[in-house]
């Protein structure tokens, strides 16, 4: 027998709510935070007690509350944010379900005191009255929240311990002071002050503030970023490759000032670290992506850490392009007083031509820069690189009495260190270089130019195997066909169900097929494409290039060191080997008077 249907109570409907939108106190003050930005403020204090618990109450100086509206606040399904269906296709707020305070009433006890800017005083209202009360309060609004889940002993038995709990809390107030550098924040636990941030105006507090929140080696160690296209703007900071970490918790990324968990910007940033990171590594951003708000559904779930684009490939594209074209750019330049550790951030111009090089190289450093796939027919094995090329003997050597105008950016050969390091002299100082490391580089970017400017050659199997795969999978196979083509991957459907791989791209030719296609179509239904093809083959090139560079103990001749020195300038992303570490340093006159107490 069916039990019978009935309307839950609103009570119990809000209780349900707050399930979803109040997992714990840093889930209320961030609500709280939210309405406070909402409404315009540019100061906000937070104090809780015992880890939230006790006690929450966030203080602002927004716009406030008209009397009238006390009540409907704390009323499910009431907002003064999105009143129709076209509002809530372009939401210019952080809130819009109008659940939060209701959510947050109905498990606390909740008191909600506000004054609008034109009324006489403020006025308040708690969770259990109907009628607002005249109270003392300026322009602005102070919710407060105690004793949060006192009536749900299973929700409380849930919470962490204070410490915990605290902890969240405080990571939520960073989180927001990093996105709001134009707010002040406060953050008190206990009677104790815990963190405090004031609003930063320019460049130069905003870069203070965020030296405050991550510390000084993220803001000099980052390489700041502003990209505008198609209606995108990305700007922000982007932490060299150099200065990667343990683990991924230095990575904001900002849609319209919402911090977002996103599978379409996660993508992009991985795939444009993708050969410059050490392996396990995280890189590390605070990056703001701002749109159109019709561009973006960002009710996808109650918590809105999730988002949509309408565009997911743009998106990504855009971000991927913007990243990956910083970290190329990354190159020494004249006036750059340090490597990759600079504090300065080289901009890109072209070097002056003076010391511009395009002179021939010697045949066998030549045979690796112009290796190319294997041109000849389908079934030939591709021709192996060379053997660890010699580099250039037959340059120049350098001018001698070089002046500061001519003198290139890494200047200029001394020697060479136990066979590791080559000794320069710039303008600045001593050039430290680790010859394999830079070589390993610039064979890499060669490899991948000469790839990138044929076309990919692949190598028909003996056996060709056979893929069993989905409906879903074999469309995809069968749109992407060309693209795979072109990747020197032959791929044909035989069956409704079955795929057969006829031929593997030359370079990965010890790959294995099947894996190699499953890869390939579970990034196609992830991403909607793939680069897996694409990121394979780097991986190939670059275990090709350091096998191929200069080992340790090689003698150079002091041509051939400034050659290599020259190659660094011109290429991209040489600030690190493929696998991260940084290739050169500088070492300013400063720094070595400073070792010999020694003054100027
Ligand atoms: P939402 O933010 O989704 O609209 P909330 O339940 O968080 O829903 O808040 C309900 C309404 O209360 C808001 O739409 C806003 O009008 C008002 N409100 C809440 N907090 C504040 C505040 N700090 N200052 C001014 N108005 C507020
Ligand atoms: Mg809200």
């Amino acid at each position: 027998m069916p039990n019978r249907i009935h309307t839950l109570p609103s009570l119990l409907i809000n209780q349900i709510a707050a399930g979803e939108v109040v997992e714990r106190p840093a889930a209320v003050i961030k609500e709280l935070i939210e309405n406070s930005l909402d409404a315009g403020a540019d100061q906000i204090d937070v104090t809780v007690q015992q880890g939230g618990i006790r006690l929450m109450r966030v203080r602002d100086n927004g716009h406030g509350l008209y009397q009238d509206d006390l009540a409907l606040a704390l009323a499910r399904h009431a907002t003064s944010k999105v009143a129709s269906l076209d509002d809530l296709e372009r939401i210019n707020s952080m809130g819009f379900r109008g659940e939060a305070l209701p959510s947050i009433a109905s498990v606390s006890h909740l008191t909600l005191t506000s004054r609008e800017q034109t009324a006489a005083h403020a006025w308040q209202i708690t969770s259990d009255a109907t009628e607002p009360k005249p109270a003392a309060h300026p322009v602005g609004t102070t919710i407060e929240a105690r004793d949060l889940f006192y009536n749900i002993p299973a929700r409380r038995r849930f919470l962490k311990t204070e410490r915990t709990e605290f902890g969240h809390i405080e990571q939520m107030l960073r989180r927001f002071a990093v996105a709001r550098p134009e707010v002040s924040f406060m953050l008190q636990h206990n009677g104790r002050t815990v963190f405090s941030a004031e609003a930063a105006t320019n460049d130069a507090t905003c870069n203070q503030r965020l030296t405050a929140l991550l510390g000084e080696q993220f803001v000099t160690q980052s390489l700041p970023l502003d990209q505008t296209a198609a209606g995108l703007c990305l700007h922000g900071r982007l932490a060299r490759a150099t200065f990667s970490r343990s683990q991924a918790d230095m990575q904001y990324f900002f849609v319209n000032q919402r911090l977002v968990r996103d599978k379409v910007v996660n993508h992009a940033i991985r795939q444009a670290f993708q050969d410059v990171l050490y392996q396990g590594r995280h890189p590390a951003y605070v990056l703001f992506l701002t749109l159109d708000p019709a561009w973006v559904d960002v009710n996808v779930h109650p918590t809105k850490q999730e988002v949509r684009f309408r565009e997911g490939r743009l998106v990504h594209d855009f971000i991927f392009r913007t990243l990956h074209q910083a970290l190329a750019d990354e190159r020494p330049q004249p006036e750059t007083p340090a490597g990759p550790t600079a504090t300065e951030i080289p901009t890109v111009a072209p070097p002056p031509a003076a010391w511009q090089v395009n002179e021939p190289r010697t045949a066998a450093y030549q045979a690796t820069l112009d290796w190319q796939q294997p041109s000849t027919s389908a079934t030939t094995a591709p021709s192996r690189p060379p053997e660890p090329p010699s580099l250039g003997v037959n340059r120049a050597d350098p001018e001698p009495a070089a002046t500061p105008a001519t003198m290139p950016p890494l200047g200029f050969a001394l020697a060479q260190l136990h066979g590791i390091y080559i000794l320069a002299q710039n303008a600045q100082g001593l050039i430290l270089v680790d010859m394999h490391a830079a070589h390993e580089r610039i064979t890499y970017e060669r490899l991948k130019q000469a790839r990138a400017t044929a076309d990919i050659p692949s190598q028909s199997l003996l056996v060709p195997v056979t893929v069993a795969v989905s409906a879903r999978e074999a469309d995809l196979a069968g749109q992407h066909q060309t693209t795979f083509g072109t990747l020197g991957l032959v791929v044909d459907q035989i069956s409704q169900h079955s795929l057969v791989v006829r031929a593997l791209p030359a370079i990965l030719r010890d790959a294995d097929a099947e894996k190699l296609l499953r890869d390939l179509l579970a990034d196609l239904i992830v991403q909607g494409h793939t680069d897996r093809l694409q990121t394979d083959m780097n991986q190939v090139l670059s275990t090709l290039a350091c096998h191929s560079s200069v080992r340790a103990n090689r003698q150079l001749t002091v041509a051939e060191m400034n050659a290599l020195l020259r190659d660094i300038e011109t290429t991209e992303r040489a600030g690190q080997c493929n696998h991260g570490r940084p290739t050169w340093t500088q070492v300013s006159m400063q720094a070595l008077d400073k070792l010999f107490l020694r003054g100027r």
